[in-house]
């Protein structure tokens, strides 16, 4: 599996398997396990997901070494804070029945951050965490953090795909050692991304799906992409992007779809912060 090294050392492999929206316990566990036998050694989950118990049984099960898999989770808002960061980690911890975690996520930039990140440099410091990151950080929020505290996030997990490519910001993370991450790589479906002219053709000329091409355009440039599905043929086939290479040309093709706009989720905006800052998950 092809790896990027994040800013501690830490090797990470450049395709995952996400599992946002997958409420089903039982479809969660099935689906983590089929992305483990096919290959994928990246599961990246979060608090808020409320899915980390199924994602932990089907690491159990699979029968993968612990420490061949790369497991992700993240901090939701309303345990922002020294204290409660760190009882959210430790009950993270027990629901995917791990004794560390690879990747702890601040996954918004909302409320207390600078306590969370007190807190996640501790926990790093004490060997239970592999790396830490941020999720959704905006230049201005990442630097804030960078310059008051002595960890530099390893990873920033945004919303990047063809729609909203991320030039400027990734460019911004790279000059300052922070590992950019995608999610949403196929913009959840919206845009009738799979049915895209320009992908589509780009596809059928390498004898692959959308899907793939997507994913590959975004490990050409060095983004870690973690897909999501429920159904087997396409949890092998996001996999399956290692054995062709997109062209300089089908690049510039590619770049031209950016609306450079959040399509997803702007991070500008008011309402959203208040929206999220009020959702919450219960045990
Ligand atoms: P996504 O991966 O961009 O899109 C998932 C959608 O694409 C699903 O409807 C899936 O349908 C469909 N799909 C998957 N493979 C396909 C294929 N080969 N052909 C056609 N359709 C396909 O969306 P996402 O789940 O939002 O993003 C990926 C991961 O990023 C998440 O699971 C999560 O881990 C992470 N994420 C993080 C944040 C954050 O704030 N940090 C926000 C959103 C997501 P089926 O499942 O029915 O196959």
């Amino acid at each position: 599996m092809q790896s990027v090294t994040l800013n501690n050392g830490v090797e990470m492999p450049i395709l995952g398997f996400g599992v946002y929206q997958i409420d089903d316990e039982n479809v969660c566990e099935e689906s983590v396990c089929n992305a483990l036998m096919e290959g994928y050694r990246l599961i990246d989950t979060a608090a808020v997901y409320s899915n980390e118990k199924a994602v932990g049984r089907a690491i159990k099960q699979s029968g993968v070494p612990r420490e061949e898999i790369f497991v992700t989770t993240k901090l939701w808002i309303q345990d922002a804070g020294y204290k409660s960061a760190r009882k959210a980690f430790e009950t993270s911890l027990n629901k995917l029945q791990l004794d560390y975690l690879d990747l702890y996520l601040i996954h918004m930039p909302f409320g207390d951050i600078h306590g969370s990140w007190r807190a996640m440099e501790e926990l790093y410091h004490e060997g239970k965490i592999r790396a830490i990151g941020v999720s959704n950080f905006l230049n201005d929020r990442l630097m804030d953090l960078i310059v008051h505290h002595e960890i530099v996030p390893t990873v920033n997990q945004v919303e990047t795909h063809v729609f909203t490519q991320q030039v400027e910001n990734a460019q911004f993370m790279k000059d300052h050692h922070v590992q950019i991450e995608s999610w949403g790589p196929f913009a959840e479906g919206k845009n009738n991304i799979f049915k895209n002219e320009v992908l589509a053709s780009i596809a059928e000329k390498h004898h692959k799906s959308v899907a793939q091409v997507a994913l590959r355009w975004l490990i050409q440039r060095g983004i870690v992409a973690i897909p999501k599905s429920v159904h087997k043929e396409r949890i092998i086939e996001n996999f399956n992007i290692f054995n062709f290479e997109l062209s300089r040309a089908d690049m510039e093709r590619i770049a031209k779809l950016d609306s450079k706009e959040n399509l997803i989720l702007s991070l500008h905006d008011p309402e959203n912060v208040e929206r999220l800052s009020n959702m919450k998950f219960h045990d």
